[in-house]
């Protein structure tokens, strides 16, 4: 397997500079994995293209919380010049109803503008089996698994308050429909068991290449509700692992305390060791992001929720964990977050949102849902779930 990540400078959201990068992190990693001795490489030519962005909410490309438009239009472009038959975008957030269209994140307006079609996620279902599957053998997705040949996601580069990290290979939980994507919360509440999904999709999507968009980047509190940092990068692979373990990296992170890059090198498919990865572009000293706000979380507490009871843990979830709690004086009661709280532990209160923390599993779908930033992520609380 490819072990090169291409990291590349780029500066703005132009769609002329991003291409260019697009085409030189495309001709080096393929060079570096003909070079290695492998034919691979993905062969878009006359082929069916998926690009997955990562479209969290729909909300303006300045918050940074999903793929900018401008990105998507380059890697479209790119993927006209590399002779693609046919080329579909498309994602369904979880938050959003079904028509969804990406018209307030500009990634619709784009596809119009392209000549391509947007599709979106939630118009039809489809089972895909997934016998190598260690957590999950089938999973219901988008029925546009159907009309293409390959997969190529264009994560954007965040914090994720779960995960810690969302990149590449995370970026494929957006084919699981809309809300479709809340029972997977309930069923793995653990970090490593949904990391050990994330993984079990990704075997079964196989997404040949990923290129990220790092312009504006994530930090703090993300993913909807963090800070946009310019950290001016572009990373592409067809490694997904591997640029997931760059990213991390680059944004000051050990990448072995990432979930899913620790459960998807267990599986030594795509590397045995996240030292095995190379860069190409740039050299690492270059492209690091110092003073990245990251989301803190001990490795300690990641390996002992591994090995302890679910009832266990839902005690210790409940006594000392991170948890939701309101901004009473935010929150406008639009009910967002109780529609799709997955472990219905929220409801609409006289003046607020009552939390039933002994129900809640802390997925954080609720801080990702609100548009309004009323939810923070907090380790002390009131007995009605609001900051004092
Ligand atoms: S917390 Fe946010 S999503 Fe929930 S009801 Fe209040 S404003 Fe809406
Ligand atoms: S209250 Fe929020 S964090 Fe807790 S289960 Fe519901 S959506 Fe998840």
């Amino acid at each position: 397997m490819n072990k090169k990540v291409a990291v590349l400078r780029c500066e703005e959201y132009c769609c002329d500079t991003i291409l260019e990068k697009m085409r030189e992190a495309w001709s080096l990693t393929h060079e570096a994995q003909v070079a290695g001795g492998k034919d691979n490489f993905p062969d878009v030519r006359n082929k069916r293209v998926l690009l997955k962005p990562n479209v969290l909410q729909d909300a303006p490309p300045d918050k940074a919380i999903s793929t900018h438009p401008e990105f998507l239009r380059a890697a479209i472009r790119l993927m006209k010049e590399l002779g693609a038959a046919e080329i579909i975008a498309g994602d369904s957030p979880l938050f959003q109803k079904p028509g969804f269209s990406g018209r307030i994140c500009g990634l619709g307006d784009v596809c119009i503008e392209e000549g391509i079609e947007w599709y979106d996620f939630s118009s039809g279902t489809t089972i895909i089996n997934c016998p190598e599957g260690k957590m999950v053998n089938q999973f219901m997705v988008s029925d546009i698994v159907n009309r293409i040949d390959m997969i190529i996601s264009l994560p954007k580069l965040k914090t994720h308050q779960l995960m810690l990290f969302t990149g590449a290979i995370k970026n494929q939980f957006g084919l699981i429909p809309g809300m479709s994507k809340t029972p997977y919360h309930m069923l793995f509440p653990a970090q490593k068991n949904f990391a050990q999904m994330l993984v079990d999709l990704h075997i079964t999507l196989n997404p040949v290449y990923a290129f990220m968009d790092g312009i504006i980047s994530m930090e703090g509190p993300g993913p909807a509700n963090g800070i946009p940092i310019k950290s001016g990068l572009i990373l592409a692979s067809s490694n997904l692992l591997a640029l997931d373990i760059t990213a991390s990296r680059l944004i000051g992170y050990d990448p072995d305390r990432i979930p899913v890059n620790r459960i998807a090198l267990d599986s030594g498919r795509w590397l045995k060791s996240s030292s095995e990865t190379e860069i190409c572009g740039m050299k690492f000293d270059e492209a690091r992001i110092h003073q990245f706000n990251k989301i803190k979380l001990t490795g300690s507490r990641i390996q002992l929720l591994d090995f302890l009871t679910p009832k266990i843990i839902k005690s210790l979830q409940t006594r000392l964990s991170p948890k939701p709690v309101f901004r009473s004086g935010k929150c406008t009661q639009c009910g967002e977050c109780v529609r799709i709280c997955p472990a219905e532990a929220l409801e609409i209160a006289d003046t607020a949102i009552n939390i039933d923390y002994d129900k809640c599993i802390r997925c954080f779908c609720c801080h990702e849902a609100c548009p309004f930033d009323a939810i923070a992520i907090k380790r002390s609380w009131n007995k009605k779930g609001l900051i004092p």
